[in-house]
């Protein structure tokens, strides 16, 4: 079975595997305890933090360190909203946004927020006029992320960033970067972010553990409570076999970035053209983030592509890892305007460095097969 749902989540590298256990075997202390075994994590801690905030270009203080992006993403999101209450109270995001961005700020919605959702247009971008027009004085944040997870569409942040601070100096920033760290370049102070967030998983590293950034003099009002970890913003013992494990694998995806995107993108170059070769596919990504591809096919279920392409040895997704068991057509690609037919038959292939010319070839060749041989049979519009 060929993996390609480097997407939905990675496999964590081998180094990755070996520093997590070594840690978990030999410093289990409580950072924060006084004695040696907490001092030892507390210096774990302290590396880690270093090592994050280098491959993010940032200061080791503005790491913030939680469970995942998820977690990230509410506390970026709510932790502004409400501690910025009396600048304003309306947020800006984009209707293709990952739910745990969407479903913060509906969630600030109900406490009395107003939430604006940007559209895209048709290749999944928005429009910075749109968005300048959209931003009031009262808004507190504007939250775009860099990278789509289903459709690999990319924002153009270093246009969007400078020219939101050019108008709008006091609007803070938030990215999820979740799906743009180690495959695109990432560049924090260009763009003018004051909140990043990113996830371990997603880069080879372990599930359960990721960060935000917070910008130097920024507040936020923590969502949990209790013993002060994290500069008070999440408290909590902090895992420190997986944060370690998190700051192996960013280090190493930020210095194997541009040999990653150089041999993916090719690799996606290859699939798309492929791809575009089967007339009755419409594309939904671009050559854009170099990981994935997105197609839909408007007469068939993607649901029977999956299962038939599983059946030969691929595993491939439908739409996003979170939204895939759902029955509905993809949010995101309703958005991008595409019909119900469209949206229900999506199919996300999404590649990783392991992957070579051959495994792209032969995943090529089996998707023709299927659509060509179930074509007659699986039509259901
Ligand atoms: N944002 C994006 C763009 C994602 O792709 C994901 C993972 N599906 C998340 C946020 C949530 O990350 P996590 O799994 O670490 O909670």
């Amino acid at each position: 079975m060929i993996y390609f749902d480097y997407a939905a989540t990675t496999p964590p590298y081998d180094e990755v595997i070996q520093t997590i256990t070594e840690v978990m075997k030999r410093h289990y202390g409580n950072p924060s305890s006084i004695h040696r075994f907490g001092e030892e994590a507390q210096q774990l801690l302290t590396k880690a933090r270093e090592v994050t905030a280098a491959a993010l270009g940032v200061k080791p203080e503005e790491i913030i360190f939680t469970s995942g992006a998820t977690e990230s993403n509410n506390l970026a999101i709510k932790g502004a909203a409400f501690q910025y209450q009396s600048r304003g109270r309306h947020i800006v995001t984009v209707g293709t946004e990952h739910p745990s961005v969407l479903e913060s700020c509906l969630q600030m919605r109900e406490l009395g927020c107003e939430v604006t959702l940007l559209p895209v247009d048709r290749e999944g971008h928005i429009d910075l006029n749109d968005l300048l027009q959209t931003v009031r004085k009262d808004t507190v944040l504007v939250s775009i992320m860099h990278v789509n997870n289903e459709t690999g569409r990319v924002q153009l942040l270093e246009e969007i960033g400078p020219a939101l601070k050019a108008h709008y100096p006091r609007v803070l920033l938030h990215v999820d970067g979740v799906q743009g760290f180690g495959k695109l370049p990432v560049d924090l102070k260009r763009w003018q972010a004051d909140l990043y967030s990113l996830s371990a998983h997603k880069i080879r590293g372990p599930k359960g553990a990721g960060l935000l950034y917070v910008k130097e003099g920024l507040e936020l009002f923590p969502l949990l409570a209790g013993g002060s970890q994290e500069r008070g913003l999440r408290s909590g013992t902090e895992n420190i076999p997986l944060l370690v494990g998190m700051a192996k694998a960013m280090r190493m995806a930020s210095a194997q970035q541009q040999q990653y995107a150089e041999h993916v993108s090719a690799l996606r170059d290859r699939l798309l053209e492929r791809l575009s070769a089967i007339p009755v596919l419409e594309m939904n990504s671009g050559r854009e983030a170099p990981h994935i591809v997105h197609v839909s096919h408007p007469g068939m279920k993607a649901e029977v592509i999956l299962h038939s392409l599983e059946e030969q040895g691929f595993a491939v997704s439908t739409k996003s890892a979170c939204s895939s068991k759902r029955p509905e057509p993809s949010r995101v690609l309703l958005e991008m305007g595409r019909d119900q037919a469209q949206a229900s038959g999506g199919i996300r292939i999404s590649l990783g460095a392991e992957h070579t010319d051959q495994d792209i070839d032969r995943l090529g060749e089996a998707l023709e097969q299927i659509i060509h041989k179930l074509k007659p049979l699986e039509r259901w519009t």
